[in-house]
Parts: structure tokens; sequence; C-alpha cells
């Protein structure tokens, strides 16, 4: 029987290198518009469809309509990854 053990080793997170917070990129005017990664490069942020009304909006996938030019912040928030250190596997 094979019984996964950690190995007592550490490493440091990729998440935030080790420094337990990482970096987040969010739109001024709604700070719960949380930016992609491409969407912060291409300093825009995508335009989805919205749910027509006879969709279930829990199972609705909508689709990327179109690009908006955006302005975002930054702020700095715990690594949902990590304590600084993550264990070897
Ligand atoms: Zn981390």
């Amino acid at each position: 029987m094979y019984i996964e053990e950690g190995t007592g080793e550490y490493e440091t997170c990729n998440g935030c290198r080790g420094k337990k917070e990482v970096c987040e990129y969010y739109e001024e005017s709604n700070e719960y518009n949380i930016l992609l990664p491409e969407e912060i490069s291409g300093g825009f942020r995508y335009v989805y469809e919205e749910c027509p009304p006879d969709e279930d909006p829990i199972t609705f996938i909508p689709q990327v309509i179109g690009k908006r030019n955006v302005e975002y912040k930054t702020r700095f928030v715990d690594c949902y990854n990590c304590e600084g250190t993550v264990e070897k596997s």
C-alpha cells in the first residue's frame, strides 16, 4: 500500500515568491472586478454578453462580445496559495 507523505522540505511559493502576498489588479470603478493577466498587459477588459431573461443565470456561459479600455489600480492581498512556503511533494 502506498501512503503519500510530505517530504518535510519546503520551497518558495511560485505564486508570491515567498512574500505571502500577491499584487492584485482591479478596476478603479469597481474593486470587485479583478483583471485577468491578458487584460492587464493589454490595458482592456473583456465585455461579456448579458444573460438573456429566458436563460438560467447559473448555467449560462457568457461569450466575450468585445473589449473596452479600463483604468485599473493595484493592491496587495494575502497569497491564496501559501504561508510563504509550500511543502515539496
Ligand atoms: Zn504564495
